[in-house]
């Protein structure tokens, strides 16, 4: 099957937004082995969106369409599609109540031109949305498919994992099944070096991911029973594990801080957080993950000298000896809030974010990153090698190195 993509929104065109849809679509479906021609983007423009739509349907098996599901009048890549594939609009009057219910839970009430969205295909297929109102849909007629996705990436990419993927696999014979293999610190370059050859496979198909500072790689199986694209995925990562298996954190892990929460609860452990440079992101990014509070005692943002001193216990000499930003005032701050906590493990960060605040030395971007546990304290310098403008992403990377020496820690704690 083959396949052409068409984004609908005149914002794209303006470049006003990036088209990370297109990109999102164009690698999950070569990793189920659906080859994608051609790609569009059209504005919100009848004409043009009917031609476009008649150009790729004449050319390929099946045609994507992100976006132009919305309420309001120039949203019509439904009615257009409909008209082109010789289909009629009928209201699913389930959907509406899905949609009124949608505005409820939100305390809001649902306007008039929302009931739009709950017009669907009349022998279509529908795709739930789990975080909008837009239902997707699906088509199918004359050995063609159209399938209609909400333009959000927050609704789009659920939608297609969870309701197009299944459907699609049905499509092109049998089950498919996809894995994620998340690293942290060996970097996409390297990672995808390692595992090449892997790459070069049909099925399973290995494709490599950049994420936020960390390195994924999806494994994507196709078997006639889940069983066997389970088993080929399992296969595959442990050929993975061979090579990269000590950056390995988590398979399908959502993230470090899920990982991380995760790990703490199997472990019945506690954790307190001694932050400096990170300004409590590593606080905010453990209490994102529900049930959390099993296992996060507390976090002290301790920006200042003084409440390093004073809250945390850290000794003035140390500072005075090695300054604020160093192996030793990290190790004791990691040490002090452990002992004011009571709490089991205890991270501490203390580093330049930048873009100021460099030193002969002691350029933006280190960090070091203190962890003390029931064995001992340990003190991981840190260099992003990042200078200008980039206060966030050395504030990120920083938790995110933070995260990954416990998740580390209880791995191995887990493998002894
Ligand atoms: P809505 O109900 O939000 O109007 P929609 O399906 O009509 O959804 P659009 O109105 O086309 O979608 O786009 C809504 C938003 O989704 C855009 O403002 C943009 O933030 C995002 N978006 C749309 N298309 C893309 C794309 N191709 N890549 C990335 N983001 C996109």
């Amino acid at each position: 099957m083959n396949c052409e993509i068409i984004c609908v929104g005149t914002e794209l065109l303006l470049g006003d937004i990036l088209n990370t849809n297109a990109q999102y679509l164009s690698r999950e479906l070569a990793a189920l082995g659906i080859g994608v021609h051609h790609q569009q983007v059209v504005g919100d423009n009848p004409q043009r969106m009917r031609e476009c739509m008649l150009r790729a349907l004449n050319e390929s098996d099946m045609i994507i369409l992100s976006g132009g599901l919305g309420p309001t009048a120039d949203d019509l890549t439904k009615e257009i599609c409909c008209e082109v594939m010789g289909e009629r609009l009928v209201l699913d009057e389930d959907i509406l109540d899905g949609i009124r219910s949608y505005f409820v839970s939100r305390g809001r009430q649902m306007a008039d031109n929302n009931k739009k969205q709950a017009y669907v295909p009349e022998n279509g297929i529908v795709f739930r949305n789990a975080n909008g109102t837009a239902p997707g849909c699906g088509i199918e007629k004359d050995g063609k498919l159209a399938v209609m996705l909400p333009g959000p990436p927050r609704e789009l990419i659920p939608m297609f994992e969870n309701e197009v993927m299944p459907y699609l696999a049905k499509k092109t014979g049998g089950v498919i099944l996809s894995k994620q293999v998340r690293t942290f610190g060996i970097g996409e370059s390297n990672m995808a070096a390692a595992v090449a050859d892997l790459l070069d496979g049909e099925n399973p198909t290995v494709a490599p991911y950049a994420k936020d500072g960390e390195a994924l790689l999806r494994v994507t199986a196709r078997a006639d029973s889940k069983e066997k694209a389970l088993a080929m995925c399992d296969e595959t990562i442990e050929r993975i594990r061979e090579r990269i298996g000590e950056y390995i954190y988590g398979i399908d892990a959502s993230s470090l801080e899920e990982k991380a929460v995760e790990l703490l609860l199997a472990h019945g452990k506690k954790l307190a957080l001694a932050e400096s440079c990170t300004g409590g992101y590593i606080a905010k990014r453990i209490t994102d993950i529900p049930g959390s509070s099993a296992v996060f005692e507390c976090g002290v943002v301790s920006y200042s000298n003084e409440v390093k001193i004073n809250l945390l216990g850290v000794n003035p000499e140390t500072i005075e000896k090695y300054t604020e930003v160093s192996t030793q005032t990290a190790a004791e701050m990691a040490e002090g809030v452990r002992r004011l906590s009571g709490a089991d493990f205890a991270l501490s960060v203390t580093g330049i974010s930048g873009p100021g605040g460099a030193s002969e030395g002691k350029p933006v971007g280190l960090a070091y990153i203190g962890f003390s546990h029931e064995g001992g304290t340990t003190v991981k310098e840190l260099r992003t090698g990042k200078k200008e403008n980039s206060r966030d992403y050395n504030r990120y990377v920083t938790a995110s190195t933070a995260l990954h020496i416990l998740i580390d820690y209880l791995n191995k704690k887990d493998g002894e």
